[in-house]
Order: structure tokens, then C-alpha cells, then sequence
């Protein structure tokens, strides 16, 4: 049976750590359950107000949420597939991602590594096709389940009709609120398929000695380690700021003016490029500088920190003020890849 908590303060349930408080959390761990909740008590609820929550890590309140949240505690990782090549495992929605890439790399199974230690859930590892070092969940994900919010039906959708981009895919646009994911199959490949040219991985493979997915994920683990804040200790939902992805055209124009501008190609987009938020901020000089309660991390400028005791609000008031300066120095509109509700 679900489990269902009343009035509860939401600063344990997101890795901003700020406080706000909820009508309920209600928690299921396993689809049988979920489908038993949602088919009784849930339908009450899901009348009001109501949000879907995994380890809340991409996620800020900035307001009481009087409403539903749901959320997975639903556990299990089975291997569901295997060839010569690959080996195919299904995942619960409220795994940690982490332990899985650990499942896997302990098994010498390639593809997960480079997005070691990425605080997730495996629900949200498909909602936002996390990614770090050249690699995204969309390379592995070869099908997701969901339970269908108006027919309480279980459907899966292939890896093409998730329409993964980049930290986009349909569960956050024609599917947002009305799928909740239940769990993601991932696909592992058995021989070596090593991508270390991203960053300063390769030399941190190098230093460790081991081409492996155990040692490309302790390389990985280091590297992130020594660049991002934990947010056990010091609250913060990692990039807070997507990169935006500008015509070529006006690109260019900005490199005339700041030629050492980080830019980057897209895939599958010539006419576009990438550029670096963290730069931009960085440029601006608040790298490590605070507003109030909340704070620009002092080694990586695209993440915004809880000094202690910040609230969602003042956490966006800093957001907002490095919006304006950003789009008034550089005329770049740039976006949170955070969920701000
Ligand atoms: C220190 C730090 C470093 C980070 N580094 C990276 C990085 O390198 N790369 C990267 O991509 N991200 C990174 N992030 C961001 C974050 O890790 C990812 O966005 C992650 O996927 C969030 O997972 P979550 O379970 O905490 O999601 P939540 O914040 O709980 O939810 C995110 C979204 O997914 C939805 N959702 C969650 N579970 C389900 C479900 N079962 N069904 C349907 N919808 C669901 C929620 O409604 C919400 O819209 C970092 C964050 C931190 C704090």
C-alpha cells in the first residue's frame, strides 16, 4: 500500500534544502501499488493540485505546495535481456541512479560510467536525460514503462518515441502529467566502448591507470567531486542554468566580442552552437558572490548554492538578477533547467 504522509515540511525531500511545506507526500514502491493508490484515495487527490517527485534534485519550491506529491520508493534492478554483445536491465523508477551505474560498472558493463554519480532517480534519468561527459541516458535507455494517469493502463515507450534532446524528453512536454514513469530498461554492451574525450577525463583515466567502467567511473566520481558541491553538505540542484543553444549566426557575432568565449557544436544542428552559461557568469563576476541566503557556487558559476536557511524564493530572486545581467551584457536569454514550482 502507498504510503501517505500529511503536512509535511519539503526540505528533506529536495537537495536545495529549502523549506516548504506540503498538503502530503504520498510514496509508492511498486507499480501494483501505485495503480492501487491512484485507482482509490488518489483519485481525490489528483482533483487538486499535484506534482510527480524523485530524489527532488532538479527540483525548487519557492512556495508552500498545497497539494499531492508523489513520489517513488520503488526499488529492484533484474537483468531482462542478454546477447553476446549486450546484457539489457530493468530498473525501478525510485532506484538511485548511482547505484546503478555502480550495478553496472562492478559487473564490468560498459555505457553508464561517465554519468557516475549524478544525483538521480532512475524515474528522472529518462525525464531529463541526464548527461555529463560526452554521454546521455538517452544512449543506453532502450525503453521506458509508464502507468497512463487516465486509463491507469501500463504502456512502454521505445527509446525514439521518448524524444530525447538535450535534458528534454516528452515526459516533460505532450506527456508531462499525464504518465507516471514506473520503470527504464537500459542497455549495457560486454565489449570496451571507452569516451573519455570530453573535459579532463582522459588524463584523469590516465592518472588512475585504468580503462575499465570501474575506473572511468572513479576518474568520473574524482573529477566531480573536486568541481561540484555536495549537496548533503551545502544545498544546491547542480547546473542550475540550461547551456543555451543559439543560431550560428549570432554566435559568431558574440565571439567577435569575447573570443574566448567556450562555444560548442551541436549535434544534428549545424546551423546552431552551444554556448556556456557558467561563462557568462562567471564574466560577470559572480562566481562565489551571494544575494542574501543563497549564493553562486565559488568553482562552478552555472550552480547557485543554499548559504543556510535560503528559501526557494530568495534562491530565485539570485536567479533572476543574474537573468537580467546576463541578457544585458550578452543579449543571451538563458533558462532554468530546474524545476521551479
Ligand atoms: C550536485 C548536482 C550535480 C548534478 N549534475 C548533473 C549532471 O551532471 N547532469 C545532469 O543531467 N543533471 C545533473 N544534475 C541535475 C539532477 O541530478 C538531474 O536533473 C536528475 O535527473 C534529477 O533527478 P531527481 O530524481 O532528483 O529528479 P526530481 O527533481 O525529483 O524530478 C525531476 C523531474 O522529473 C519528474 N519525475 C521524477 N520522477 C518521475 C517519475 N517516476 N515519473 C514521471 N516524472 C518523474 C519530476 O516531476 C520533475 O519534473 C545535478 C544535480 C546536483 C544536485
Amino acid at each position: 500500500m502507498a504510503r501517505i504522509i500529511e503536512n509535511i515540511d519539503l526540505a528533506a525531500y529536495t537537495s536545495f534544502g529549502a523549506s516548504a511545506m506540503a498538503d502530503r507526500v504520498v510514496e509508492w514502491n511498486s507499480t501494483s501499488d501505485l495503480l492501487g493508490y491512484l485507482a482509490g484515495e488518489g483519485k481525490e487527490h489528483f482533483g487538486g493540485k499535484w506534482t510527480i517527485l524523485g530524489e527532488g534534485c532538479n527540483t525548487l519550491f519557492t512556495e508552500d505546495y498545497n497539494g499531492t506529491i508523489i513520489r517513488s520508493v520503488a526499488k529492484g534492478i533484474e537483468v531482462v535481456g542478454e546477447d553476446e554483445q549486450h546484457l539489457t536491465i530493468r530498473a525501478a523508477a525510485g532506484e538511485v541512479w548511482d547505484d546503478v551505474v555502480a550495478w553496472t560498472t562492478e559487473r564490468g558493463l560498459w555505457g553508464a560510467e561517465n554519468l557516475s554519480a549524478i544525483p538521480s532517480s532512475v524515474g528522472a534519468s529518462a525525464v531529463q536525460n541526464i548527461g555529463a561527459y560526452g554521454v546521455e541516458a538517452k544512449d543506453i535507455i532502450v525503453r521506458v514503462e509508464v502507468v497512463r494517469l487516465d486509463t491507469l493502463v501500463v504502456e512502454y515507450l521505445s527509446n525514439a518515441e521518448c524524444r530525447f534532446g538535450y535534458r528534454e524528453s516528452i515526459f516533460k512536454e505532450s506527456l508531462a502529467g499525464k504518465v507516471i514513469i514506473t520503470s527504464v530498461e537500459y542497455r549495457l554492451g560486454k565489449t570496451a566502448a571507452p569516451h573519455l574525450d570530453y573535459g579532463t577525463l582522459r588524463p584523469e583515466v590516465e592518472k588512475i591507470g585504468d580503462i575499465t567502467p570501474e575506473g572511468i567511473r572513479k576518474a568520473v566520481v574524482a573529477i566531480r567531486e573536486s568541481k561540484l558541491p555536495d549537496p548533503k553538505k551545502i544545498g544546491n540542484a547542480g547546473s542550475f542554468f540550461k547551456n543555451p543553444i543559439l543560431p550560428r549566426g549570432q554566435v559568431e557575432e558574440l565571439l567577435k566580442e569575447y573570443p574566448t568565449m567556450p562555444v560548442y557544436e551541436v549535434a544534428g544542428a549545424p546551423d546552431s552552437l552551444k554556448i556556456a552559461t557558467g561563462w557568462m557568469i562567471d564574466t560577470l563576476g559572480w562566481k562565489g558572490k551571494a544575494l542574501g541566503r543563497a549564493g553562486v557556487h565559488s568553482k562552478q558559476a552555472l550552480v547557485l548554492v543554499n548559504l543556510g536557511g535560503a528559501t526557494g524564493t530568495e534562491v530565485m530572486a539570485l536567479a533572476e538578477r543574474i537573468c537580467k545581467e546576463v541578457k544585458d551584457r550578452f543579449g543571451v536569454e538563458i533558462s532554468p533547467e530546474v524545476n521551479i514550482l
